[in-house]
């Protein structure tokens, strides 16, 4: 049996490098190539190219049939670093701004440490998913056979969240992030004569009646007892001060918890739009786009979790879901099992996900490590 603390210090050098060398969804060559050295150094079975990017290493031990899987997300986003750290970034305008590399360092752990460990029966498949970051690599892991393959009873992943103090671990059952929707709206009219206003459909007038509109829809069609966001975020058209432009495109996004909610917003949107059409005489055309599901934890698989968390750590029920997304979702929508945060904060207002400044608490890596083995133990039953 290895011990976790002697594990830190080389997977703290692993993260680091990881974190210099940052990629894109899709691209994660080189980071998949080092854990899958890293893998097969411990004496696990890998296979490589699941769903682009991904991989899979396999741990089976004897005849126990049952299975779980725990999975770490590896790309990087597209952001200038901003640390200044001796690991900053290599590479401009790419950035380890999600943890994601301490993703990777905790599950290598939590299997180096497995492997060496007499102490259990069943199999455990370590999952690396490529391009969490709204490119969907769970999806396309799942089309590519992950669970015929690597078959999972259960599934697991942890996220870093600087929002809980490091040594708190937190999760819920049921919703526990949004689902993620995108819409972009293009208002066409007919161009013309900014002189000459009623030769010509105003696609800017309509464009900015339809942003007032849209933000109506939380506020008057969704009760106050869902929780829902729509945010416009995107306005595009016009070059010229006397050019009335032919066409504006509106964009923005939608979070929900709940597809009811979800599916009368995107009613409410088409409704809004045939509005504007006929009041401005503009044709208009919606793209709604649900690119990630709610993240919904199975009941029983998250109180586990809660439970096994308060043998490494404190485990705290968290309250409410967060608006943000995961394409964990798709996973949670094959297999039961939960989304768990891994507190990281440390308590000086240190940045936050998806922010220039931000980097992994190498503090917590032992303690991800450890729930990643204890939830492995707890469900083969060993
Ligand atoms: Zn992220
Ligand atoms: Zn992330």
């Amino acid at each position: 049996m290895t011990d976790i603390e002697d594990l830190i210090a080389p997977l703290v050098t692993f993260r680091r490098d990881i974190h210099a060398h940052p990629e894109l969804g899709f691209k994660e060559h080189r980071t998949a190539g080092r854990i899958a050295e890293a893998l097969r150094e411990a004496g696990i079975e890998v296979t490589e190219g699941i769903g682009g990017t991904g991989l899979v290493g396999v741990l089976r031990r004897g005849d126990n049939p049952r299975t779980v899987g725990l999975r770490a997300d590896m790309d990087a986003l597209p952001i200038e670093e901003r640390t200044n750290l001796p690991w900053t970034s290599t590479k401009p305008g790419c950035f380890h701004g999600c943890g994601h590399d301490g993703h990777v360092a905790m599950l290598l752990g939590a299997a180096q440490h497995l492997a060496a460990d007499p102490d259990f029966t069943g199999t455990v498949n370590f999952i690396f998913q490529p391009a969490e970051e709204g490119l969907g690599g769970a999806r396309h892991m799942i089309a590519d056979g992950l669970f015929e393959r690597f078959p999972c009873d259960r599934v697991y992943a942890l996220h870093n969240w600087p929002g809980i103090p490091a040594g708190t671990i937190a999760t819920r059952p049921g919703a526990i992030m949004g689902a993620a929707d995108k819409f972009a709206i293009r208002i066409m009219g007919k161009g013309g004569h900014a002189a000459i206003p009623q030769d010509t459909p105003d696609a800017v007038l309509a464009a900015a009646s339809l942003v007032q509109q849209l933000n109506t829809i939380i506020a008057r069609n969704i009760p106050a007892s869902a929780a829902a966001v729509l945010s416009v975020t995107e306005i595009h058209g016009g070059h010229a001060h006397n050019v009335i432009p032919a066409e504006v495109t509106v964009g923005g996004t939608v979070r929900t918890f709940d597809p009811a909610v979800q599916d009368r917003i995107e009613e409410r949107i088409e409704q809004v739009i045939k509005g504007i059409s006929t009041s401005f005489e503009v044709e208009c055309a919606l793209d709604y786009d649900r690119y990630y599901p709610a993240t919904i934890n199975d009941a029983d698989a998250a109180m586990d979790a809660l439970s096994v968390a308060a043998q490494v750590a404190k485990a705290k029920l968290a309250p409410e879901p967060a608006p943000t997304s995961e394409d964990f979702s798709y996973m949670l929508q094959a297999r039961p099992g939960a989304y768990i945060w891994l507190g990281q904060g440390r308590g000086d207002g240190s940045p936050p996900l998806h922010n220039p400044h931000y980097d992994f608490n190498d503090d917590v890596m032992a303690t991800g490590i450890r729930l990643h083995v204890a939830l492995a133990h707890h469900w083969l039953g060993a």
